[in-house]
């Protein structure tokens, strides 16, 4: 069901929505015990909601587009009063004071927040296994051996896992809602930069995290992104929302198909989904052609890795334990406490993100590095705006590969683990829209595609993806 049918029905009280409440949290339990998607449930906040809301529908003042329906949420996200720790140790009992804007608005429309996925600590990762000390790695529905990728990891899996109306909040930076979409079968949105506000993100590059959506369908994607989007005067990269593009019938829009993306680095089975779902295109009697955009492939892995860890050791040097989370005993001058607490409660791929992003912008490096990388960023979309006058949208596999089993992951050395991102690091670098939908499947594992549009123009997007997810949907069991 739908989350809007499922509000509806509870604002007229058809539906219990402290049975359904109830129903979820147990599942999430049950599904947390198997595959760790959760790094909090939030029963007993749920459940007292659940009841002020059916009393609301009991007295006829029940409003709101996703009255009663439960939200998921990616750590990395503040919620007021839950642990929030974006899956890192590091802030281990940090309770925030305040909602997040994404999440204000979720509850003003009568929202229930069920509890915090698993993440890669801070976001650094594409398969959910660079975890924060001491949390576990969510395992992916369709096959425990496997990953669920990431970083928004847990969001996918419990996304896909569900069996009741529900939308999870993801983010993603270079790919984090894509990619768990694509390895966990589900459809994950990420919208504008600056369309939606980022504030009470624990933040992982700010010039480059987007909040966004993953669920079952383009329809509850696009219930909570609407209502997600806007201005806030909390978040001066906000912008206010320019006209929605009008709804097309399928024949009047056209699909370019990224060259780059078929050839070296994608597997088989992720070229052949690919050209499949183009062909499903066509005989949808939409317009497809190939289009070439080499910089894209060549500059967008090295320029995003450059650009995100840079502000990634920029953003993570308030964690110190002092000011949020973690506190130890003070001993010793500042250099040694901070030292200490950073060398015990932080993974390491966060110090190495660390390490990396310090060096890049230290004097002497920046010009070399940092700048080089912010002028590849420009380039990149020009050349996207370029390729946005050849055609709608644009298409290419999200992942290089099906979600590779944890053992294949680990064998992974740094620089093929980024390289996983190569579709996907794009569109995020230039701050493009685009979602990933599942198109196929190989050994039992999902596959999605990914498709993109230039900047606010969401609406397209999701009529686009509304007329085309002929979905071989997968379900896990
Ligand atoms: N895999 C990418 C990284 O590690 C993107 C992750 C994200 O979007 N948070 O940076």
């Amino acid at each position: 069901m739908l989350a809007t049918e499922f509000a509806e029905q509870a604002i007229s009280g058809s539906v219990s929505i402290t049975e359904h409440t109830a129903k979820i949290i147990e599942e999430a339990k049950k599904a947390n015990s198997e595959y760790h998607f959760f790094t909090a449930i939030a029963e007993k906040e749920a459940m007292q909601r659940a009841k002020e809301l059916e009393a609301l529908a009991r007295q006829k003042k029940a409003k709101g587009k996703l009255f009663g329906v439960p939200i998921s949420v990616k750590d990395a996200i503040c919620v007021k009063g839950i642990e929030s720790r974006g899956g890192s140790k590091i802030l281990s009992g940090y309770r925030p004071l305040f909602n997040a804007t994404s999440i204000q608005k979720l509850l003003d429309e009568g929202a229930i927040i069920i509890g915090k996925t698993s993440q890669d600590e801070f976001g650094f990762g594409s398969f959910s296994k660079n975890i924060g000390i001491g949390f576990e790695k969510p395992l992916n529905p369709f096959d425990k051996k496997r990953v669920c990728g990431g970083s928004s990891g847990g969001c996918a899996g419990f996304a896909q896992k569900t069996q009741c109306a529900h939308i999870s909040l993801g983010e993603s930076t270079g790919g984090s809602i894509a990619c768990p979409a694509s390895f966990c079968g589900a459809f994950g949105f990420t919208p504008t930069y600056g369309r939606v506000s980022r504030y009470g993100l624990i933040d992982y590059a700010s010039s480059l995290d987007k909040i966004g959506a993953i669920s079952k369908n383009p329809e509850d994607a696009e219930t909570m992104v609407r209502i997600i989007s806007g201005k806030d005067p909390k978040e001066s990269t906000t912008m206010g929302q320019p006209e929605y593009a009008q709804a097309r019938p399928p024949k009047k829009y056209s699909a370019g198909i990224i060259k780059e993306f078929l050839g070296e680095g994608i597997s088989q089975e992720a070229r052949k989904a690919a050209e499949s779902f183009v062909e499903s295109l066509e005989k949808q009697g939409i317009e497809t052609k190939e289009v070439s955009l080499p910089l894209l492939a060549k500059y967008g892995l090295a320029a995003y890795y450059i650009l995100a860890a840079t502000e990634a050791s920029t953003n993570l040097a308030k964690y110190c334990g002092m000011r949020y989370g973690l506190e130890e005993r003070l001993e010793g001058g500042f250099d040694e406490y901070f030292t200490k607490i950073r060398t015990n409660s932080l993974g390491s791929e966060a110090k190495l993100r660390i390490i990396m992003g310090t060096f890049a912008r230290m004097s002497g490096f920046r010009e070399a590095y940092y700048l080089k990388a912010a002028k590849a960023r420009t380039k990149i979309i020009q050349e996207y705006r370029e390729a946005f006058k050849k055609a709608d949208f644009l298409v290419n596999p999200t992942m290089p590969i099906i979600a590779p089993t944890f053992e294949e992951a680990e064998r992974l050395s740094p620089m093929q683990n980024y390289a996983m991102d190569l579709c996907t690091v794009p569109a995020n670098l230039a701050g493009m829209p685009h979602y990933s939908a599942n198109t196929g499947t190989h050994k039992g594992m999902p596959i999605g595609i990914m498709v993109t549009a230039n900047h606010f123009e969401e609406a397209k997007l999701f009529d686009f993806a509304k007329k085309t997810n002929f979905a071989k949907k997968t379900g896990a069991k």
